[in-house]
């Protein structure tokens, strides 16, 4: 597919890299960027990174620890293509941003540690791809030191994510010997020393391979032959509808292999995809703007409650002062600031298209879900939100404070920094958390942000579902008989919470005509 320069949408390329913290997404992203040209130098996104962290007093959790809990999105353009890179937070404990993130990306890159193969973030991420069948290309990294055999990571590929997997590239040598990689269609040569520069060659049987491999270069002839014939063959629609991943192999410390992979992106990824909504699909070429808000962000100056919503675009075009309707409260919204998110440095822009991310900055108008439109009335799926793992009950030492305690809990909630349930019992507040340091970030902002101190205590419940029912009056009644044991999230919708998983399916088996859900749509 050649992108073409008088259609923005199908020059659009928005996607995220998911892998297993130190398997090399950092250090990829960087070296991506460079070939976008949007940075001078390697090393310049973690330096901004640092920059911008100075700038926030709760963010300090995150420099302590080292952890970078803030989604950020980077826009570069290489080979005729926009790129929108959706970064996501490297702990697992803000994988509910992750998540919401993977919400708004048409394609995604696997990193793989070569020596380490598929580890357990990597199956996890790679999961909630599945569950939209965001197609994949597999990078696997770091080639230049000891390496797993090929076979056998593809193979790992295969078994534990139920994903085929074609090898584009093969590596030749590993480790100390890594001399490049050979490309099975167009018989070419990389050379990890000549960066960029692609030999041809006659095929397996050359002998260029005995000068890149002085030992061993016949066994290695012997495996790639056996790589071309026994693998599958590159199958655009089938990656096209996520069954199948192109690997390639690289090291992204070296800057090698990458070039290949932002071509394939270009080539093989797809532009933005059909979204879909309540009341039908949307498709990305269509001439009305609409959006869904997948992220939101507070200002990073705390005396400001300005935040940022990062909105997906997923059809028409989004001009600088238009107005947009807020599909959730019926209201009108003037665009005036639209944010891109250039890797250099955040601009204003003037428009953007379907598979764009902007950002937009309100006063807390807009919430994580909301769908933005130029009038019609549709309300975009699948910005999941999922059952919390961890509950604690709030307190405030000053009873003077509850009210701002609520109020401040509901910005953050809107935020999704937590989420927050109010018990019908009119015990306090309960706030649900999927990791343990969404409750530090939680509090940090509280007292920064807010003045408030507060504690958290365990209550009696440990697990919640969402309830729903199909009969209305069974559901009432479940809610009156089960009082103390309900609460209701931000959006009004019942919660029932339960001290145990045990207890809890006791509960689901006994009520048959109730729903109990860990995952519940935005509205
Ligand atoms: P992240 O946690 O996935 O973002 O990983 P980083 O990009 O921060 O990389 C983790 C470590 O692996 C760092 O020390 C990198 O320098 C190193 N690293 C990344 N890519 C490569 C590679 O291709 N080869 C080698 N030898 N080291 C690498």
């Amino acid at each position: 597919m050649t992108a073409s320069a008088n259609d923005p949408v199908s020059r659009r390329r928005t996607f995220a890299i998911i892998s297993h913290p130190d398997a090399g997404k950092t250090t990829l992203t960087e070296k991506l960027l460079l070939f976008g040209g949007a940075i001078q130098l390697a090393g310049a996104v973690k330096a901004k990174r640092n920059a911008q962290q100075t700038r926030s007093d709760w963010m300090s959790i995150e420099r302590e620890r080292g952890i970078s809990v803030v989604t950020s999105v980077m826009t570069f353009e290489y080979g005729g293509c926009v790129f929108n890179l959706l970064d996501t937070p490297g702990h697992e404990d803000f994988s509910e941003d992750t998540y919401r993130t993977l919400s708004a990306v048409d394609a995604a890159v696997m990193v793989i540690d070569a020596a380490k193969g598929i580890e357990a973030r990597t199956r996890k991420l790679f999961e909630v791809c599945r569950l939209r069948d965001i197609p994949i290309v597999t990078f696997i990294n770091k080639l230049d030191r000891e390496a797993r055999d090929p076979f056998d990571l593809l193979n790992e590929i295969e078994k534990t994510l139920a994903l085929d997997a074609t090898p584009i590239t093969w590596p030749i040598g590993s480790g100390r010997s890594f001399a490049g990689t050979y490309r099975f269609a167009t018989k070419t040569v990389r050379r990890i020393d000549e960066d960029a520069e692609l030999l041809q060659t006659s095929g397996l049987k050359d002998p260029l391979f005995d000068t890149l491999l002085p030992s061993g270069a016949d066994a290695w002839r012997e495996e790639a032959m056996l790589a071309e014939e026994g693998n599958k063959p590159f199958d655009l629609a089938a990656f096209r509808e996520g069954h199948l991943t192109p690997v390639f192999f690289g090291s992204a410390l070296r800057n090698f292999g990458v070039r290949d992979l932002i071509d394939a992106m270009a080539e093989y990824a797809p532009s933005p995809r059909a979204q879909e909504a309540d009341k039908r699909l949307v498709e990305a070429k269509e001439p009305k703007m609409t959006g869904f808000v997948f992220k939101i962000q507070a200002n990073m100056d705390p005396n400001h409650r300005d935040r940022i919503a990062f909105m997906r675009v997923c059809s028409g075009r989004l001009t600088r002062g238009m107005k947009a309707k807020l599909i959730r409260t019926g209201k009108n919204i003037p665009i005036n600031a639209p944010q891109f998110f250039f890797a250099r440095d955040r601009s204003i822009a003037d428009e953007a298209y379907a598979g764009d991310v902007v950002g937009l900055p309100n006063h807390g108008q807009l919430r994580i879900g909301d769908t933005l439109t130029e009038g019609e009335e549709i309300v975009f799926r699948g910005v999941p939100s999922f059952a919390p793992e961890i509950l604690r009950r709030i307190l405030i030492g000053d009873a003077m404070k509850a009210k701002k305690l609520r109020e401040a809990l509901q910005q953050l909630a809107e935020e999704g920094v937590v989420q927050v349930f109010t018990p019908h019992d009119g015990s306090g507040a309960i706030v649900g958390v999927v990791g343990a340091l969404q409750l530090d970030v939680l509090a940090t902002r509280l007292d920064g942000e807010y003045g408030l101190q507060t504690r958290y205590e365990q209550p009696r419940f440990t697990v919640c579902r969402w309830i729903a029912s199909d009969e209305p009056a069974k559901l009432k009644s479940f809610i009156d008989s089960n009082g103390s044991s309900i609460a209701d999230d931000l959006d009004g919708a019942p919660v029932f919470m339960s001290s145990s998983a045990f207890q809890l399916n006791y509960d689901a088996e006994r009520n048959p005509a109730i729903t109990f859900s860990d995952v519940k749509d935005y509205q």
